[in-house]
């Protein structure tokens, strides 16, 4: 039988590269995504077999749509052997924050709660997986880390003492201090938050399930449509300022295939690691297990990241 692999945000950019490299590697790819059509069209774009995908619904960006997928997931009779949390939202240009269903920050609700609740869901069904070497790997990005040249562009991620989160997360709050909304901010904020839930899922679960929980960096991915809601002008030269000066530059195809490495590779099999290839890159550059930013690594952070994810996901 093919070992299963779901994805989400797999419609475009690293996850649909890494579903591709996935495929190729002969695995089943379930590919989770909110628009169905976009990704069946971006499935065959990039030439994954009908036979070695499946497209599930998924919108992160709503508690309930987690809920459902889980439960087709189940319904469809296949086994979890790997969970790959990579779809985000990046939305600099807005004023106003958008919100979930539940009245949540939508930035913070995509690219953290929706990834919480579905891993802590899916954990029962990779605990099923008779597969001997199961893996949950969660992007993480350079920008979450202010120790490194990437990240030291303001606003910097700040998860203060998590008041936002602690008062419920709901308007008027919107970012996850509690402080004013700054959409940037957010969507470093939920990245440090990805680092954290995967450092606490080691914690808690890798002794008892054996299963690998890993993180990474892939490079600067400068052309995934991630920038799509940025001004056109910086769309088309932040690619040129990777390729060219910072050399952070990585095409689609490559991230695709780093990140199928990290779910796949025996290399990789490494709990609590979160993984880079550096912001230069350079040819044949190795990767290497690299120290997460300091708020990413505060144990007692992450274990209050969880109690009240837990409550605003409605698990606790
Ligand atoms: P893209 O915008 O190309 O892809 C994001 C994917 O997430 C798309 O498939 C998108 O779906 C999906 N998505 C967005 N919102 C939802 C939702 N509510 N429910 C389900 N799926 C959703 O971005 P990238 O490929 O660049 O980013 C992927 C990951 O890589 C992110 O976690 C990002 O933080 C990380 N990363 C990216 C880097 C880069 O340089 N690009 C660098 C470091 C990390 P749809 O097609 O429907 O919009």
């Amino acid at each position: 039988r093919k070992s299963t692999v779901v994805i989400t945000g797999a419609s475009s950019g690293v996850g649909l590269y890494t579903a591709k490299a996935m495929a190729n590697k002969g695995w089943h790819v379930v590919m989770a995504c909110r628009n169905l059509a976009k990704a069946e069209e971006a499935a065959q774009s990039v030439g994954i077999p009908r036979d070695s995908h499946t497209i599930m619904h998924l919108d992160l960006g709503s508690l309930d749509s987690v809920r459902q997928f889980v439960s087709n997931f189940r319904a469809s009779g296949k086994t979890l052997d790997a969970l790959l949390c990579n779809a985000a939202i990046y939305m600099p240009l807005i004023k106003e924050p958008l919100r979930s269903p539940e009245g949540y920050e939508l930035t913070m609700t995509t690219n953290h709660l929706g990834h919480f609740l579905l891993c802590n869901l899916m954990l029962e069904d990779m605990k099923n997986s008779p597969y001997r070497d199961r893996r949950l790997v969660i992007l993480g990005t350079v920008t979450h880390n202010p120790d490194e040249l990437g990240g030291k562009i303001p606003p910097r991620p700040d998860l203060g003492n998590l008041e936002g989160f602690s008062a419920g997360f709901k308007a008027p709050i919107s970012m996850i201090d509690g402080k004013k909304f700054e959409p940037v901010k957010a969507y470093k904020d939920s990245k440090v938050c990805n680092v954290l839930t995967m450092r606490e899922l080691h914690r808690r679960y890798h002794d008892s399930t054996g299963i690998t929980f890993s993180s990474l960096y892939p490079g600067c991915v400068a052309e995934t449509p991630l920038f799509r809601n940025h001004y056109p002008l910086f769309q088309k030269i932040f690619p040129l300022f990777q390729k060219y000066i910072t050399g952070g530059y990585v095409s689609q195809e490559l991230s695709g295939e780093r990140v199928a490495a990290v779910i796949a590779d025996p290399e990789y099999k490494q709990s609590g690691a979160y993984w880079s290839w550096g912001n230069r890159q350079k040819k044949e550059g190795k990767s290497f297990v690299q120290r997460v930013s300091p708020q990413a690594r505060d144990d007692e952070k992450a274990e209050r990241l969880w109690d009240l994810s837990e409550k605003l996901v409605g698990l606790a």
